[in-house]
């Protein structure tokens, strides 16, 4: 029998690493992870049998705990539907799940409880077995084949793999146990009791039998006996009366089904009784998955019928937009033998995902209403679905309504997240639209030259920090009857009768420099569409604004990092009459359109008012030049 000897994938051992030097302060969560996957592996193998009735066996699904004093280990087995070597080996010695290779850079970078906080985010499942074991061997035969593997490894970059004789399918993980969970520490992973209490508190609701040995002490002399005893309940928690299940329970159960790793932000227990009848146990997770918005998340809820587990991820409950929320839905109306085109096609599955989908909004906006840090916390994860969504409601009015009221954006009005709502309460009588900016983030949004003037009258502006947030807003087109008007756009102005009169004065200076402003546009050239003079800068001597209707510049980019450089921005140079530079110019002017000072500082002025906006001139070098130029003038 050969023994090969593989490599851990890069990521793998990176997180091996992390996770045998112990990141993780609850060491016990090992035993809910491993059952989490006895679980799994049982539910594949009823659910192929339904289809291949060679692999249905004679024995009843089961997972097997046996802790052992003597050889200081804890083995957990299954008679699920088991893995070839091919299976081992991709899903054991690799991790698959996009965004890794970033979470793991983040997680360098952090340290101390930041780091904590972040690993919390990060199920580890299969390897968090090497929390407590210094050796693990996973002992596995895939149901419908003969022969079986034998997997080994400390943990330490290296497995080893090789044939293995194993009688039953399933799979059998034997831990190692450090010597600090034999009982010399704080935990006991071989004694029982103590391995049965953590069933009950962490995996309780598993739908299969968690069975154990214990040892009954016969009377006076004689020979203890062996009893096998089922330790959890099983009984599926959704069933029970709402009033009867605490907070905890709750949290723990979507520890368990759902593999989170932290107790969810917000649980949904619904019960119908109408012309469908179902129940779903619904959540929010704290944390959005890393891979959350990647192609290789999968969205979906889990199926029951009568309490039966049929299939897993099913994604035609719950629209795209919220796809974050995990749970079940367990319904006596739907067939246990439901294949996955059949459901698509089924009215009851609408029905009940449209109800879940209202549902969800309306404790939504509850949420945001009562409990305002909550919806804070939910809307830093996730407020980028909710957008998504808005986005998505483009033919569909109805789904606009019901999203618009809770979206959040920052605004210039104490650095605080406002709801539309809010920020049109706060707007003065003048003000016809809502004034939003685009930008990377709050802080350049801050420092772009149009924002001086609206900070000075007093008047508030929402930042679109996200790509999406653009599209959202579009689609919304308006809130409350206001249009909503990007303060870096050209047709934007200032309703207030002090800023048309300003306006005014601006438009008779501009009649004067006709030729100037046209030689300015002439010396930039056509990545300009016109300048002009503007009233909407106090100190700032130019700025660039974009076409009416036309993507932003940062919308732009957005549409150029996605490979998609068709999308232009119409750009605008305004120019401040009132700044010195605007003097400069026409001196320089004055002495020839054609010289080489005035050409210069036109194009360097266009770099500039690129920058200000996050957008790399094209010839940096070039600026760069010019300025130092000016500098040692
Ligand atoms: P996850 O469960 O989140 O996918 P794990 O690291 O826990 O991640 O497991 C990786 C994969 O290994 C599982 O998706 C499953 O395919 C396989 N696996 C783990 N444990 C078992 C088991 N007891 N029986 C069969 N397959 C298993």
């Amino acid at each position: 029998m050969s023994i090969e000897k593989l490599e851990f994938q890069a990521e793998t051992k990176r997180l091996l690493d992390l996770v045998v030097n112990s990141i993780y302060t609850n060491k016990e969560i090992f035993l809910r992870e491993l059952i989490s996957n006895a679980s799994d592996a049982l539910d594949k193998l009823r659910i192929e049998s339904l289809t291949n009735s060679e692999l249905a066996g004679d024995d009843e699904p089961e997972i097997f705990i046996v802790p052992d004093a003597a050889t200081k280990t804890i083995t957990i087995s299954d008679n699920g539907i088991g893995m070839t070597r091919e299976e081992v080996i991709s899903n054991i010695g690799t991790i698959a799940k996009s965004g890794t290779k970033d979470f793991l850079d983040k997680l360098r970078e952090a340290s101390g409880s930041a780091a904590q906080e972040l690993i919390g985010q990060f199920g580890v499942g299969f390897y968090s077995a090497f929390i407590v074991a210094e050796e693990v061997e996973l002992l596995t035969r895939k149901a419908g084949t003969d022969s079986g593997v034998k997997w080994t490894s400390d943990g330490a970059g290296e497995y080893s793999i090789e044939d293995f004789d194993k009688d039953t399918h399933g799979t059998t993980i034997v831990l190692h146990l450090k010597k600090d969970f034999c009982g010399d520490g704080e935990y006991n992973f071989t004694d029982a009791h103590e391995v049965e209490r953590l069933v009950k508190k962490y995996s309780d609701f598993v739908r299969y039998p968690i069975k154990m040995n214990f040892e009954t002490k016969g009377k006076d002399n004689e020979e203890p006996t062996i009893e096998i005893r089922t330790v959890n309940s099983m009984k599926p928690l959704w069933t029970r009366g709402k009033s009867e299940i605490t907070r905890q329970e709750y949290d723990e159960f979507f520890k368990q089904q759902m593999h989170e790793w932290e107790a969810p932000l917000e649980v949904f227990h619904v019960k119908a009784e109408g012309t469908v009848e179902y129940t779903a146990l619904l959540c929010i997770p704290k944390r959005a998955a890393n891979n959350l918005y990647y192609s290789d998340y999968e969205p979906g809820l889990q199926l029951y019928s009568r309490h039966v587990f049929i299939m897993d991820k099913c994604k035609d409950f719950l629209p795209d937009y919220l796809r974050f929320v995990k749970g079940l839905v367990d319904s006596p109306d739907l067939p246990l033998n439901i294949s996955r085109e059949i459901l698509q096609q089924s009215v009851e599955v609408k029905v009940i995902g449209k109800a879940l989908e209202k549902n969800i909004q309306k404790q939504l906006g509850k949420m945001l209403k009562d409990e305002r840090d909550k919806y804070e916390e939910f809307w830093r994860e996730f407020g980028k679905s909710i957008k998504i969504g808005v986005y998505n409601s483009m033919f569909d009015t109805k789904l606009k309504d019901s999203l618009k009221d809770l979206l959040l954006f920052p605004t210039s009005h104490e650095g605080k997240l406002s709801t539309l709502a809010e920020y049109v309460g706060r707007m003065p009588d003048f003000q016809k639209n809502i004034y939003v900016a685009a930008g990377k983030d709050a802080s350049a949004i801050e420092q772009l030259p149009q924002m001086e003037l609206l900070r000075e009258r007093g008047l508030e502006v929402i930042y679109l920090t996200d790509p999406v947030d653009e599209f959202a807003i579009q689609v919304l087109h308006e809130y409350a009857d206001k249009h909503f008007q990007s303060i870096t756009q050209e047709n934007f102005e200032l309703d207030d009768a002090e800023s048309q009169k300003v306006k005014a004065e601006v438009e008779e200076i501009a009649k004067m420099h006709e030729d100037l402003l046209k030689d300015v546009k002439e010396a930039i050239g056509d990545a300009v569409k016109e300048v002009r003079l503007t009233s909407r800068l106090k100190s700032g001597a130019v700025c660039l604004v974009t076409g009416e209707g036309g993507p932003s510049l940062s919308m732009e980019k957005t549409f150029a990092a996605m490979n998609n450089p068709l999308f232009k921005a119409t750009q605008i140079l305004e120019l401040n009459p009132n700044h010195a530079v605007f003097k400069k110019l026409e001196s320089l002017h004055a002495l020839g359109k054609d010289t080489q000072d005035f050409k210069d500082l036109c194009t360097t002025l266009y770099a500039l008012s690129l920058l200000m906006e996050g957008v790399m001139p094209n010839n940096p070098a070039d600026l760069a030049n010019k300025v130092t130029d000016l500098l040692t003038r």
